[in-house]
């Protein structure tokens, strides 16, 4: 039985606790080490990516989800995706290095800071639109060539994924689909290539 550990250290868990949840799967709430035993998958919610870099400290979980991401999928959402970085271009922020991009946290400016936007996620050879929810979103300023884009926004990356794991810039637990959430199963699911 396939579970999915969900980062609980701060920020918005609980709706992806719904949304994992709507697919059939189980979840597991993570907050310490051992927690990760028995999970497939790990998602790293939004939130606050700086109190999260601490408390990935603070809690030991930082060298655990580093091992485990060496073998199993992890998704990060907004704050997620910062710490999923390898460059957040911000010192308060130690990231993890899971997938190779650099990140400008708050980066649509404060006007604009939340918006949403209709997407068009690439997603197994087919393509489905859905809506994004940014907010106070970072940007990705540059990614290595091993890093996939699944979803653009006026031409800029929004979603990407390098081998097994995935991030994206907006919270799709906040869309009225699952999509980005079944794409993760799909992941978790498939056997990992060398
Ligand atoms: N602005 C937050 C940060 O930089 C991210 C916001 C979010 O996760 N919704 O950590």
């Amino acid at each position: 039985m396939t579970v999915v550990g969900i980062l609980s250290l701060q920020g918005a868990f609980e709706k992806h606790r719904i949304a994992i949840e709507q697919l059939g799967i189980s979840v597991c709430y993570v907050r310490y080490p051992a927690d990760l035993d028995g999970c497939d998958g790990l998602i790293i919610p939004g939130g606050e990516s700086t109190t999260m870099s601490k408390l990935l400290d603070e809690s030991g979980l930082r060298p655990a989800v580093l091992d485990f991401a060496k073998k199993k999928s992890v998704l990060g959402t907004c704050a997620g995706m910062i710490l999923m970085a390898t460059d957040a271009t911000d010192k308060k922020v130690i990231p993890l290095g899971l997938i190779n991009i650099k990140v400008s946290r708050n980066a649509y400016g404060r006007q604009i800071d939340s918006f949403t936007t209709s997407l068009e996620l690439s997603m197994n050879g087919s393509s489905v639109t859905t809506r994004g929810v940014f907010i106070r979103a970072p940007r990705i300023l540059s990614m290595g060539r091993e890093v996939e884009v699944l979803a653009r926004v006026k031409d800029e990356p929004v979603m990407v994924k390098q081998e097994r794991h995935m991030a994206c810039t907006f919270h799709p637990e906040l869309s009225s689909n699952n999509y980005v959430h079944q794409y993760f199963l799909d992941l978790i699911q498939k056997p990992v290539l060398a």
